[in-house]
């Protein structure tokens, strides 16, 4: 499960990132697929003003941001109050460690860290995406 991090009201498409259809066997796609129409590509565009986190990243920067969050169903804030919330923010509390251990059957359960570039990578594209919220004066939103 992901949280997405938008600017409400807000969908430019900055990009498209193609990818070989699941259709594809021998290179050949299906002409009667309902994902490419024949195509062999799957296609999915990239939202300009959109972040995309695992639950995890997601609460943990939010969480180290002190930022309110609906646990659930997501929600949306004013963006001056991320902004506010960015000033003077230190990237070092969105930093963990990776961890390793054993679930009950005896599954290795790895649970990906957080260095300091993905940490200053977040902040940049949240801080960003504020600016630019404010800007256009619309809230941020995620769910
Ligand atoms: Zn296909």
């Amino acid at each position: 499960m992901s949280v997405t991090i938008s600017i409400q009201n807000v969908n430019e498409i900055a990009d498209y990132s193609e990818f070989e259809c699941m259709c594809v066997f021998d290179d050949k796609a299906d002409d009667k697929c309902p994902t490419c129409s024949g195509t062999g590509k799957d296609r999915f565009p990239n939202y300009k003003w959109e972040m995309n986190l695992a639950n995890g990243n997601f609460y943990q920067f939010w969480n180290s941001l002190a930022l309110p969050h609906a646990v659930e169903y997501g929600g949306s804030i004013d963006a001056r109050i991320v902004l506010d919330a960015l000033k003077g923010y230190d990237c070092e509390l969105n930093v963990r460690k990776e961890r390793v251990s054993k679930g009950e059957n005896g599954a290795t359960m790895i649970e990906c860290g957080t260095d300091l570039n993905y940490a200053e990578m977040r902040f940049r594209q949240l801080r960003d995406m504020a600016t630019e919220a404010e800007k256009r004066e619309e809230m941020i939103q995620w769910g």
